[in-house]
């Protein structure tokens, strides 16, 4: 059952942040099959080389119609990680926060300062089955406090009223494939060649199968990567030895890297 909120249905504008992936797919389709078209506005978060390719053009081949909206975030991954002199985890996921969630809030504050727009939802494609920490989110909350995007801020923005709101919380992976269907959409090529999600490249939560599978498909990228975890000391996985952990390279494990016996 799907039930629209009166937070969203007294909202002038929904914000839907579509990352190209299946879940931001679902969640737009689930939104149009609940005839709320009109209010919606695309926004997608460029993740720079980090992307698999240019999204706008794929994410507009499944918009219905809708305009796609790219905002992009003044340091990508790299100087990200240098600037912190570390890289993000799954437990310190600042990436997405500067390269997603700020740029994002920022043009979504934008647009309704220009448009006069008062009271707004900020819809994600999170879900429950992600994680324990996804599984613990509100599907709506006003956008202030722990928890959210922080995007009510009264005393910065008067008279935004901003939800955060989240349609798929409970979707299983299965729902989403099928609501997808239901669309008459298929997903990203990217998810035939075994990746869960479509994002960074190199995800810092991506799997070792799926990190070796980038590498033969963007072997420049990954060399990147890799000489950015040696240029900090810091790697996206540790390994352990009697008790102490240590950073597993990327050039330990990657089979570009793989040294070839004479
Ligand atoms: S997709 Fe992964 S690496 Fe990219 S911003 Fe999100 S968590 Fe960070």
């Amino acid at each position: 059952m799907n039930l629209v909120p009166n937070e969203v249905k007294d909202a002038q504008v929904i914000f839907v942040s579509h990352s190209g992936g299946k879940d931001s797919q679902a969640m737009l389709a689930q939104l149009i099959r609940l005839g709320l078209k009109e209010k919606i506005v695309l926004v997608h978060a460029d993740l720079g080389e980090m992307e698999w390719e240019e999204m706008k053009p794929w994410i507009e081949s499944i918009s219905f119609g809708l305009p796609v909206n790219v905002v992009e975030a003044d340091l990508d991954f790299f100087s990200l990680a240098r600037k912190y002199g570390r890289l993000p985890s799954g437990m310190q996921q600042f990436c997405t926060d500067f390269l997603k969630i700020k740029p994002i809030g920022k043009f979504i504050h934008d647009y309704m300062d220009k448009h006069g727009i008062t009271k707004a939802i900020n819809a994600t494609g999170m879900r429950a089955e992600e994680s324990k920490r996804r599984a613990g989110k509100a599907p709506l909350i006003l956008s202030k406090g722990k928890g959210t995007t922080g995007l009510y801020m009264p005393k910065k923005h008067p008279t935004h009223l901003i939800h955060d709101w989240l349609p798929i919380l409970g979707y299983t992976e299965k729902e989403v494939y099928q609501e997808i269907e239901l669309a008459g959409q298929k997903v990203h090529e990217v998810y035939s060649k075994g990746f869960s999600r479509l994002s960074c490249v190199f995800c810092v939560n991506g799997r070792i199968s799926e990190h070796k599978e980038a590498s033969k498909l963007r072997p420049e990228l990954a060399r990147k990567v890799a000489d950015l975890e040696k240029e900090l000391g810091r790697a996206y996985r540790l390994k352990q030895s009697k008790g102490v952990k240590y950073p597993k390279y990327m050039d330990e494990y990657l089979p570009i890297f793989e040294k070839k016996v004479a």
